[in-house]
């Protein structure tokens, strides 16, 4: 605990003025490593083969838990970025400005290769390694994630054009942050993000109505084109690059564009006014209008989805790694919390409840990683196995439903472990909370999350079974998780005509997997923890609701941020 301060001026004591001390305050948790200390994260990166980069992870979890990154991400959050629609002689600049603060975190995540690693070390573990640093950042700052994971994903996307991939992969996996507005290839380092929604539908894409007319007699990938139309939601309007849609006469087709051209000028769109949001405030997202702006297409003409959905897979894992890590920081947080605050002669976390609930939200906590993790590796090994690349292609859904919706109320009990401070604005869980049900929205909300994984059993009927399969590796270690796997091989015995329970067939799949993974992996507490509650009846509504008779003490004592050594 910290050491007591006097809150008054030593004139104020001098003259019998003092108030009080002040007592019984934990202080901030900083100056940690989220790496080194975080003992579940150290074992799932080695499990799934990505420990060759731990000196890489060690040094972004010295950054993320520094007390340095805390005020930065503060100071971001509290001066919000600035519209410039115009210069001060009337010309239009259709620029974001930003604090200081959020420049150097932007640095600092493209610096750590956030977004590159996975690309450009191309050796089994690289996606692992670079799912650790993402779910490190989701705990250092969100507002950063998103362009992060933006520029990560492209690449996926423009895999489906080998001349625009070969001219855009060196400038978007360089280890570089450049936030100068000109043209992308005069930069040291880019951003990409994307532009889809429009006003009249973001799940429903294909009812986008901006035009596409060809430029030239050219068609097809590569060529360029004239945008026409409006998007109701562009994150990131300061991207170098970004991907859009548009219809054409033969049908929605993906665009690639930069965000100002090579003679200096700004591309053909107007920034209309920046969202007011919940939460991500760091973080610009604008309403936009296009009028002609220069792109080309990417992949084929009508085929927009198809090329689009490769970046969307690759920015769903890193929702459940995001939302995951946000978990484990609101975790961080409430341990600390808990630890070094007294009530009625004992440390909170030593109150029976009290214990219940920190000992529980590490079970889920727990959980969440793994899961997230396992399928940073499916991915990894996609290429190369068949049956990964089916895995990666059920589960990662799978993850992001269940990752984002469990995190604003798991982020609402960690912030009511820390009483009235949680809730006031200068504390860390406050901007947790109002983050946490972001990335249940962007990038596919829970209901269309649902429909794609139906959709993936309907179209290739295989991945149940290579999904069963992935759970059955845990078969016979805990009864429970048995019986409940076969209940849920019973429902998906007929995927047709789940639509309208596919949210619980859905969040079963995810609480299979992270039991299945649990048992192998992790100590028995936890794992029997999270069969008990998860996966059978004595569990209630709300976390701390774990019956009796679990080792509570030895769940916190592995969830609790160590020194790393
Ligand atoms: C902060 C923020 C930043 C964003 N940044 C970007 C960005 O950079 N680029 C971008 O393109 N978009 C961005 N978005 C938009 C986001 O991707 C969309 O809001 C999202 O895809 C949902 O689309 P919508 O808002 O049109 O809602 P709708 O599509 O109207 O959905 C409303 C509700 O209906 C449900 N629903 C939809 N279809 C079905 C169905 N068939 N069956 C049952 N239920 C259904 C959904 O689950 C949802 O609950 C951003 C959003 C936010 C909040």
């Amino acid at each position: 605990m910290t050491a007591p301060s006097m809150s008054s001026t030593p004139d104020e004591r001098a003259t019998g003025f003092a108030t009080h001390e002040v007592l019984n305050q934990p202080g901030p948790f900083e100056n940690y490593n989220a790496y080194a200390g975080d003992t579940p994260l150290v074992e799932a990166v080695r499990v799934f083969a990505g420990d060759w980069a731990a000196d890489h992870l060690k040094r972004a979890g010295t950054l993320v838990g520094s007390a340095e990154v805390q005020c930065l991400a503060r100071q971001a959050n509290r001066h919000l970025p600035e519209l410039r629609t115009h210069d001060r002689f009337g010309h239009r600049v259709d620029i974001v400005e930003f604090h200081p603060a959020y420049h150097e975190l932007m640095a600092l995540i493209f610096g750590c290769e956030t977004h590159s690693f996975a690309w450009t070390h191309e050796r089994p573990g690289a996606h692992v390694a670079r799912a650790a640093l993402s779910y490190l950042w989701n705990q250092g700052e969100n507002g950063i994630c998103c362009p992060m994971g933006m520029t990560f994903a492209s690449i996926a996307a423009l895999r489906h054009d080998r001349e625009l991939l070969a001219e855009w992969v060196p400038l978007i996996n360089r280890a570089a942050y450049d936030p100068h507005p000109v043209y992308a290839k005069k930069k040291t380092g880019i951003t990409v993000g994307m532009a889809m929604t429009e006003k009249q539908g973001g799940s429903d894409l294909r009812a986008t109505i901006t035009t596409a007319q060809p430029a030239t007699a050219r068609r097809g990938s590569g060529a360029p084109y004239l945008l026409t139309g409006h998007k109701w939601f562009f994150s990131v309007p300061m991207s170098d690059l970004f991907l859009t849609l548009a219809q054409t006469d033969k049908g929605l087709s993906c665009f690639l564009a930069t965000g100002w051209l090579p003679d200096g000028s700004r591309n053909r769109l107007k920034l209309q006014r920046l969202k007011d949001k919940c939460g991500n405030k760091s973080n610009a997202s604008s309403e936009v209008e296009f009028f002609g702006l220069r792109a080309v297409m990417l992949g084929e003409e009508a085929r927009g989805i198809r090329t689009i959905i490769k970046m969307a897979h690759a920015t769903r894992l890193d929702f459940a790694v995001g939302s995951s890590g946000l978990m484990r920081q609101a975790l961080s947080q409430a341990i600390h919390h808990t630890s070094n605050r007294r009530v009625f002669q004992r440390s909170l976390i030593d109150q029976p409840i009290m214990r219940n609930v920190v000992a529980d939200l590490a079970v889920e906590s727990e959980a969440m990683m793994w899961m997230s993790m396992r399928l940073a590796q499916a991915l990894d090994r996609s290429e190369a196995d068949n049956a990964e690349a089916l895995l990666s292609r059920i589960c990662t859904p799978v993850a992001k439903y269940w990752a984002c919706k469990r995190a604003p109320q798991f982020v609402a009990e960690a912030l009511e472990c820390h009483g009235g401070n949680g809730f006031i604005a200068d504390h860390l869980m406050e901007r947790l909370y109002r983050e946490a049900p972001l990335n249940g929205i962007w990038e596919g909300t829970g209901n269309v999350i649902c429909l794609d994984v139906l959709r993936s059993m309907q179209r290739e009927p295989e991945t149940v079974e290579i999904f069963l399969g992935e759970i059955a590796k845990a078969r016979g270690a805990n009864a429970r998780l048995d019986a409940f796997t076969d209940d849920l091989t019973h429902r998906l015995a007929n995927p047709t005509g789940l639509e309208p329970v596919a949210r619980r067939v859905v969040e079963m799949m995810a609480l299979a997997l992270q039991g299945s993974l649990l048992l192998r992996h992790s100590p028995s507490a936890v794992g029997d923890a999270f069969c008990a509650t998860r996966l059978d009846g004595d569990w209630g509504q709300a976390f701390g609701t774990m019956p009796q008779g679990l080792d509570t003490q030895a769940i916190i004592d592995r969830a609790r941020i160590g020194d790393g050594t």
